[in-house]
């Protein structure tokens, strides 16, 4: 049998977060033996998502948990101050763990994928065969065209990054899959949502793998099949305008 993708996604309410969730979701309807893990950072589950995930036509779980108050960014703080989606991350491995207990010996993969990011749906297929850690290059991250594991002999030598190199894996978090077992057989290893900038998807993979063990796919980390795109946040001019003169967008209409 094809081994499963576990995707967790991590995802809050704001006015994209249907948009988002419609478009990943739509991509992941072409990956077969997917199973979408998706964690919502809020007191709970809402109406909204419930509503999305019953009608997605995909494998799914949904979970959620709420990130306490001092770990969470506030308005007006630089977007690199916190890490973002670090509880909701564990939450999804926790759950994962509890669920698969006993199943030491399933074929499985742990991908983490962010609600805004694009995926191609060859990724998920470059993916499905990973042993330990696999690795390949993200797009659009970092201030850079692409960050990237540099390959030699078939082996990770190095990280191509604009910032930090010596950082012990400068990957963004789109940028690696676990394999279930791996998962399985730590089962201490999380996402430290205290982890300085950048240290995220160490505070994660360091006590799991080794720099010379990561296994590169997308034709050696030549080839980028992933995008850290990031959505614009909807200016609501007109739409406060017209609600001071009672005129406002029906509430009553999903967006
Ligand atoms: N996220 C979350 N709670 C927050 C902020 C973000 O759960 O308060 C999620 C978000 O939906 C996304 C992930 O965490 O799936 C990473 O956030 P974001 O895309 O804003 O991070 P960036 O792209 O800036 O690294
Ligand atoms: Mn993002």
């Amino acid at each position: 049998p094809l081994p499963t993708i576990y995707v967790i996604t991590p995802t809050y309410a704001r006015l994209v977060q249907k948009a988002e969730l419609t478009r990943i979701s739509q991509t992941f309807l072409h990956v077969p033996q997917l199973h979408w893990i998706l964690v919502e950072d809020s007191p709970n589950k809402t109406a909204l998502v419930s509503e999305l995930l019953a009608r997605s036509g995909l494998t799914y779980t949904h979970l959620h948990v709420l990130t306490p108050h001092d770990r969470k960014l506030q308005e007006g703080d630089p977007s690199w101050l916190k890490p973002r989606g670090a509880e909701q991350r564990n939450e999804g491995l926790r759950w994962l763990r509890e669920s698969t207990r006993g199943r030491q010996r399933e074929q499985g993969v742990v991908y983490f994928a962010d609600d805004d990011n694009t995926y191609s749906v060859q990724l998920f297929e470059e993916m499905r065969g990973t042993q330990m850690v696999s690795v390949w290059p993200v797009g659009l991250v970092g201030g850079m065209r692409y960050e990237r594991p540099v390959v030699e002999g078939g082996r990770v030598v190095r990280f191509h990054t604009g910032w930090r190199p010596g950082r012990p894996f400068p990957i963004d978090m789109a940028g690696f899959a676990v394999s279930l077992r791996l998962v399985l057989a730590n089962p201490e290893s999380r996402f430290d949502g205290n982890a300085p900038m950048g240290f995220l998807e160490s505070s994660f993979l360091q006590g799991l793998v080794t720099m010379e063990e990561l296994e590169p796919r997308a034709e050696m980390c030549t080839k980028v099949l992933v995008w850290h795109t990031r959505t614009e946040k909807p200016k609501m001019k007109r739409e406060e305008a017209l609600q001071k003169q009672g005129l406002g967008s029906d509430p009553g209409v999903e967006v």
